[in-house]
């Protein structure tokens, strides 16, 4: 088996594996050697920029894993998350925000303050171009949203964006092809590679131990070919950083068999489940043109657990959140430019029987069941949508709970009756999750956590975890920002173990 010699190796090129490529990229100059392995492609600018017809399956099959809907191995939710040269940033949104102080307190990690992560984040947002669009930018979706979220005296906020050059494609969860979204693909990496760190795409971690690394390099039919042959191949490195996302950090640890008793890893695994609500109106809406996430709510975050946001969903994305099949099925879609869109995010506790094992394979799966807190939430989240939607104008309403198809607007002051907790079966409706966290969680005591506050693996001096795996709870709001402070916070600690075993 063919070999190669590094001093840190970095598995995953996300938001937290692409912030440690960066922060530690100074250390070429004097020498280091650093590579990050990547399962996913590096996709050409043709490829992000390909025509649209055809567009949403054939993008998400080449930027996400499962083309972006893993279930959990109880079948009543779906995950997306990213597998491409820049991991889940590829296909984000770019809504950029600070992780709350109250949110630090309540994560309880001992040597964690809130101050170190808004300071960190602030670093993060200011080379990601973080800012809030002018009013001029905003489309109808979002502006609906926040008149009525104003009307109704819910508190509404703009959400700052990530953007440069923003053309208004609406197509961020695609891949920009405008190269105006903000990932570690545009950012971060690139500045990594110019000072010497080595990017390795389509090569597959399969395992990890003290000193060395072992990983699959396989070429998928789009992309640029990996930099390395096709073929398994032994990676030899002192520091081990892995940053494959909430679901494969875990699986990685679980399948290498590690030489510690890590009793907590793949639990307490949270993902914000979240629904999609539709809104429809008299008249064509500007919708999925313009950037699709102006706006959120989070009013109802501490009283009811959950928060709004503006979103505009694909087709084939729309198609399946809607409960229901046949004619009122089809005659929403064929409306869709007049619908308005909201994303709810249900605000879900950290239980250590969520959680990510393996398959005898090593693949990882993730067990995640609904508390009844959350499916209360939930449920509230609907009539508040339905609220902003006739506030708003719309005509009528779809929502997932609805006990019809459509609830109309002269049937707003009969939400209670219409939206139940009845219909509301888990597997019955659509429910997925882009905010994957968990499964390797910060903490200072060994049984219930995986890292210390640094993102040191409790026992094992030379592996990290720089990922959304690290969260002790849910972030309660947008995390990729929290993800690369605390990537920035792991990265520092590497570099200061670098630096005083050269001078060992
Ligand atoms: C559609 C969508 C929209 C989103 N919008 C927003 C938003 O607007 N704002 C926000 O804050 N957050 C958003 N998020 C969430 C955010 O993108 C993620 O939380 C964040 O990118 C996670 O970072 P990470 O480093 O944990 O993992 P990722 O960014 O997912 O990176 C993990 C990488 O590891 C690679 N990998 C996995 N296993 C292996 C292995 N064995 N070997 C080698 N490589 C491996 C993967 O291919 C992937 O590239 C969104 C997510 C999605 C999916
Ligand atoms: S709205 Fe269009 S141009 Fe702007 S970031 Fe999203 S995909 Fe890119």
């Amino acid at each position: 088996m063919r070999e190669r010699n590094y001093d840190v190796v970095i598995v995953g090129s996300g938001a937290g594996g692409g912030t440690v490529a960066k922060e530690l990229a100074p250390l070429c100059r004097e020498g280091a050697r650093i590579a990050v392995l990547e399962w996913g492609a590096k996709l050409t600018e043709e490829e992000f920029a390909c025509p649209p017809e055809g567009r949403e399956l054939a993008m998400a099959r080449k930027l996400y894993f499962e083309s972006g809907g893993v279930f959990n191995a109880e079948r009543t939710m779906t995950m997306a998350f990213g597998r491409a040269y820049g991991g889940s940033t590829v296909v984000y949104t770019g809504t950029s925000l600070i992780i709350p102080e109250r949110t630090v307190a309540r994560w309880a990690v001992p040597g964690l303050v809130s101050e170190d992560l808004a300071r960190r984040s602030r670093k993060v947002m200011q080379e990601n171009n973080v800012h809030f669009l002018e009013e001029e930018a905003l489309n109808d979706n979002n502006r609906l949203f926040r008149d009525a979220c104003e009307r109704l005296g819910y508190r509404v906020e703009q959400f700052p964006i990530n953007v440069k050059g923003c053309r208004g494609a609406g197509l961020c969860n695609l891949g920009c092809p405008n190269a105006a979204k903000q990932g570690t693909n545009r950012v971060q990496l690139p500045a990594a590679e110019r000072q010497g760190v080595e990017v390795v795409t389509n090569c597959k971690v399969l395992r990890i131990a003290e000193g060395e690394v072992l990983a699959r390099v396989a070429n998928p039919p789009w992309g640029l070919p990996s930099a390395w042959e096709e073929g398994e191949v032994r990676v030899k490195a002192r520091i081990i950083v892995v940053a494959a996302g909430a679901v494969n950090s875990p699986a990685l640890l679980l399948r290498s068999h590690l030489p510690v008793r890590l009793p907590a890893l793949g639990r307490y695994f949270t993902a914000h489940p979240a629904l999609i609500l539709v809104g429809e109106h008299e008249r064509p809406i500007s919708n999925y043109f313009g950037h699709p996430k102006s706006f959120y709510c989070d009013h109802f975050a501490e009283s009811h657990g959950f928060l709004l946001e503006t979103c505009m969903y694909f087709p084939f994305t729309t198609a399946k959140n809607l409960v229901g099949f046949g004619p009122e099925h089809s005659e929403l879609m064929r409306r869709m430019d007049r619908l308005q869109m909201i994303l709810v995010l249900a605000v879900d506790p950290a239980l250590p029987d969520n959680r990510v094992t393996i398959d005898a394979s090593g693949e990882p799966v993730v067990h995640y069941r609904f508390t009844e807190g959350v499916l209360d939430s939930l449920l509230e989240s609907m009539k508040a949508s339905a609220r902003i939607f006739f506030a708003a104008g719309a005509r009528r309403i779809h929502a997932p709970a609805g006990e019809r198809f459509f609830i109309e607007a002269h049937e707003a002051p009969r939400l209670d009756a219409l939206i139940t907790r009845r219909r509301l079966l888990p597997g019955r409706i659509s429910i997925a999750s882009a905010h994957l966290m968990g499964g390797c969680r910060m903490g200072d005591d060994p049984d219930t956590s995986v890292t210390d506050a640094w993102g040191q693996v409790h026992g094992l001096p030379w592996l990290y975890v720089a990922d959304g795996s690290l969260f002790p709870r849910c972030s309660e709001i947008n995390p990729y920002v929290t993800i690369m402070a605390l990537a920035d916070r792991v990265a520092e600690r590497v570099r200061s173990r670098l630096v005083e075993g050269k001078a060992a």
